[in-house]
C-alpha cells in the first residue's frame, strides 16, 4: 500500500486538512490523496522537531554515526521498491530512480565519515597563559523544503548532516512528490528503534506549502531553514527567515552554460553532453541549459550530439529501455513548449524535435529530444532554466567571449567546460563565476563535493565536510591557565 501518513514526533499520523492529490506523470492516475497536515499538525511536527533536538545532542557521536550508517544500508536494502515508488510519482527513467537511491545512500556514507572525522581545535596561543579550545555543536532543530526533481536524493543531502553534526530535522517534500519522502520515513521508523536513536530525529508533513513553511519558521526552537528549488520561493522564504535571524540554506536553480572548445574531443563532450542534458529530461538544476560552441566545430558537435539524441527511447518510465519519460507537469511541458516557440520567433532554427511525443496510452507530456540552432542570450532558452530536453545552440569565436557569455546570466550554479588543453581547462573553470564546474565531466554531482552555487543560485554548501559544517555551530571556551 501507498503511503499516507505523516511521521510526527516519531509517529505515523493521518493529516486533517485538504488532500494532496499525487497523480502519475504517465498516466494521469491518482497514486494517491494524502489527508495535508493543517496548520495545527505543522506545528505540532516543528514543535517536536525541537524536542529531538535535544536528544540529538545528547546521543555521542558514535551513536549517531550508526544511525546514519544503518540509514545508508537501508535505503540500499529497499531500492528497488523506492525507486519504483520514484518513478511512478516523478516520472524519471526507472534505471535513473535507481541511481538516485544509491546515490541518496552514498550521502548518509559520507555523512557518517565526515562526523567521525570532524575534530575541533586548539588555535596556538597568543598568551602563555590562556588557551582557545574552539568547539563544534550541533546547531539544534533544522526544517527543510525539498523539490520533486530530486525526492531522495535532496533529503538526504540535508538530513545526512543534520543527523551526524547531532541535529534533528523536518521536512517538507513537495506537493508532486511526497509519496517516496513518506516511504522513507518508515525506513526512518524502524532503523532509529534498531539503534535506539531518538525516533523523532527525523519527521516529515505534507501539505500546503506556505502554512506549513510559516508553521517551520515561527516555531521558537527552529534554528536552521534548508530550503532546494526555486530562486523565487528561496528568495521569499529567506525574507520570511530575516526577522528570526535563521540560518538560512539555499539551493536554487541555474542557468548552466556548456562550453565546447574546437580542441575538445567531441565524442566525449557529446557523451558528457548527453549526462548533463538528458538526466531527468534535464528537469535537474545542473542541467546543460545554454549550449556555447565554437564556431569552427559547432555543427560537427551537433552531428555527433544528435546521432545520440535520436537513439533515446522515449517512452513509458517504468520500462528499462526508457531514457526520456514524461515531464512532472502540465505547467512544465507549457514551458518547453513556450521556450521553443519564443526561439522559433526570434530566428533560432530547430534541427531536431521541436514538439510533443505521442506515446500511445500514456498522457501527452512528453517531449521530443530537441536540437536548436542560432540560440541567442535574449531568448527564453537562454535567460531561463528550461528544465526540458531541448538543446539550446549558440555559436562564440574566442574564449573570452565565450567565459562572457556563459558569465552574464543572474545564476551561478553550474558550468561545463569541455576542451583538451590543460592550461584553458583550468583557465577557464576559474573564469566561470559558477559554484560548480564540471571539466570534461558531465555528472559532476557526488556526495564528498561542496555543492552550490553563486548568485541568484544561493547560499550555501552541501556534500562531504563543507555539508556537515553546515549543521555545526562554532563555540570557543577560552580559558585561563595557572603555572604557565
Ligand atoms: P519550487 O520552488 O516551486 O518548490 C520547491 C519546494 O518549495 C516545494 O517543496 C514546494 O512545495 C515549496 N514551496 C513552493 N512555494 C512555496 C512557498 N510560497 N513557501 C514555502 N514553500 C514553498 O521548485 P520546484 O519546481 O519544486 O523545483 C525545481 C527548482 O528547484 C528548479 O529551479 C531547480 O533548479 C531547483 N533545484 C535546485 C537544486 C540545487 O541543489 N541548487 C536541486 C534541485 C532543484
Amino acid at each position: 500500500m501507498l503511503p499516507s501518513e505523516h511521521y510526527v514526533g516519531g509517529e505515523f499520523v493521518r493529516g486533517d486538512a485538504a488532500p494532496v492529490v499525487v497523480r502519475s506523470p504517465s498516466t494521469d492516475e491518482v497514486l494517491a490523496e494524502i489527508p495535508g497536515a493543517g496548520v495545527a499538525l505543522a506545528e505540532r511536527a516543528a514543535a517536536a522537531n525541537g524536542v529531538a533536538a535535544r536528544a540529538m545532542r545528547a546521543l555521542p557521536v558514535l551513536r549517531r554515526v550508526e544511525l546514519v550508517r544503518r540509514l545508508a544500508a537501508a535505503v540500499r536494502a529497499e531500492q528497488v521498491p523506492l525507486a519504483r515508488l520514484l518513478t511512478l510519482e516523478s516520472g524519471k527513467p526507472i534505471a535513473e530512480s535507481r541511481t538516485e537511491v544509491e546515490y541518496s545512500a552514498s550521502f548518509f556514507d559520507n555523512a557518517a565519515a565526515a562526523a567521525e572525522m570532524a575534530a575541533g581545535e586548539l588555535p596556538a596561543a597568543r598568551l602563555a597563559d590562556r588557551r582557545v579550545l574552539v568547539l563544534r555543536e550541533p546547531i539544534g532543530a533544522t526544517v527543510a523544503i525539498t523539490p520533486w526533481n530530486f525526492p531522495l536524493a535532496m533529503i538526504a543531502r540535508k538530513l545526512a548532516p543534520a543527523l551526524a553534526a547531532g541535529c534533528s530535522q523536518l521536512v517538507k517534500p513537495a506537493e508532486d512528490t511526497p509519496l517516496t519522502a513518506l516511504a522513507f520515513a518508515r525506513l526512518f521508523a524502524k532503523t532509529a528503534v534498531e539503534c535506539a536513536a531518538p525516533p523523532a530525529a527525523f519527521g516529515v508533513v505534507v501539505g500546503d506549502p506556505i502554512s506549513i513553511a510559516r508553521a517551520f519558521i515561527e516555531e521558537p526552537s527552529t534554528r536552521k531553514l534548508t530550503f532546494t528549488g526555486s530562486t523565487e520561493v528561496g528568495r521569499l522564504l529567506a525574507t520570511q527567515c530575516a526577522p528570526r535571524l535563521l540560518r538560512t540554506a539555499l539551493e536554487l536553480g541555474g542557468n548552466a552554460p556548456f562550453l565546447v572548445f574546437a580542441d575538445a574531443d567531441l565524442d566525449r563532450a557529446a557523451d558528457q553532453a548527453m549526462l548533463s542534458k538528458f538526466r531527468f529530461m534535464g528537469q535537474t538544476c545542473i542541467s546543460a541549459n545554454r549550449f556555447l560552441l565554437e564556431e569552427s566545430i559547432a555543427d560537427e558537435f551537433l552531428s555527433r550530439l544528435e546521432a545520440r539524441m535520436r537513439a533515446l527511447v522515449v517512452g513509458d518510465p517504468l520500462s528499462e529501455a526508457t531514457r526520456v519519460g514524461p515531464l512532472i507537469n502540465d505547467a512544465a511541458i507549457r514551458k518547453v513548449e513556450l521556450h521553443v516557440r519564443d526561439s522559433v520567433a526570434k530566428g533560432a532554427r530547430i534541427r531536431l524535435g521541436g514538439a510533443r511525443a505521442e506515446v500511445a496510452g500514456l498522457a501527452p507530456r512528453f517531449f521530443m529530444p530537441t536540437i536548436l540552432t542560432g540560440c541567442s542570450p535574449m531568448m527564453h532558452c537562454a535567460c531561463e532554466e528550461t528544465f526540458g530536453p531541448i538543446v539550446a545552440s549558440m555559436t562564440f569565436r574566442t574564449e573570452s567571449e565565450a567565459v562572457m557569455i556563459a558569465n552574464a546570466v543572474p545564476h551561478g550554479l553550474a558550468a561545463y567546460v569541455m576542451t583538451q588543453d590543460a592550461d584553458r581547462l583550468l583557465r577557464v573553470a576559474e573564469a566561470l563565476d559558477f559554484g560548480v564546474v564540471g571539466a570534461n565531466d558531465g555528472a559532476p554531482s557526488t556526495a564528498e563535493a561542496p555543492f552550490g552555487g553563486r548568485k541568484d543560485s544561493g547560499l550555501g554548501r552541501e556534500g562531504g565536510m563543507y555539508g556537515l559544517d553546515a549543521y555545526v555551530d562554532l563555540k570557543y571556551v577560552s580559558m585561563r591557565v595557572r603555572g604557565c
